[in-house]
Parts: C-alpha cells; structure tokens; sequence
C-alpha cells in the first residue's frame, strides 16, 4: 500500500498521461499502446522511489531515476500537460506546486 504522497502522485502523473494522448493521440477513454507504456513505467518507478512520503517534485529531485528513451518521453508529457493541469486538476496542480516549494531531501 502506498503512502498518501505516492498515491496523490500517482493520480497526477496518470491525469497528465491521459490529458496528453488525448489531445496528442486522439485516445478516448484508454492510453495508446506508448501512452500505456509510459504509464506503466511512471508507476514503477513511484514504488520504488526511495523518498516516498519525502518525496520532491521530479524536476527537483537529485536522483534522475528515468532511462532514456522514457525520461524524453515523460519530459514532452509534462511540458504540455503541466500548464493544462490548472484547469482541469486544480487540486492535483496546487499540490504539486506545494510540494515544489518544499526543500528537497
Ligand atoms: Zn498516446
């Protein structure tokens, strides 16, 4: 069972997955096969993230947990959904924006 702040991650990471294949791949309801991928990836490494309830915002953390290809894939994903997230998420973008703030370990 994840702790809270893997689980909020989770959702938001997962919400900007889908906001972009939508409006990127034309998906409706499910990812596309690459989308899923990622997806799929994302959530792998939020279990195993070592900060877990300390857990930074990605683009703060020391640690670079993704390969290539995924970490330019992942990078594209958010530069176009993290502007949208404020209008279609707002809890989820205040939180992320919150947890931005924070030092990180
Ligand atoms: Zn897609």
């Amino acid at each position: 069972m994840a702790v809270p702040r893997i689980r909020r991650e989770r959702k938001t990471v997962a919400a900007m997955i889908q906001l972009f294949c939508r409006k990127k791949h034309g998906s409706r309801g499910a990812l596309c096969a690459g989308c899923q991928a990622i997806h799929d990836y994302a959530m792998g490494k939020l279990e195993r993230c070592p900060f877990q309830e300390r857990k930074p915002t990605c683009a703060k953390c020391r640690i670079h947990c993704y390969k290539e290809p995924q970490r330019s894939q992942i990078r594209e994903i958010m530069r176009f959904a993290g502007p949208r997230m404020l209008l279609r998420h707002p809890l989820l973008a205040i939180g992320h924006l919150r947890d931005g703030i924070r030092p990180a370990p």
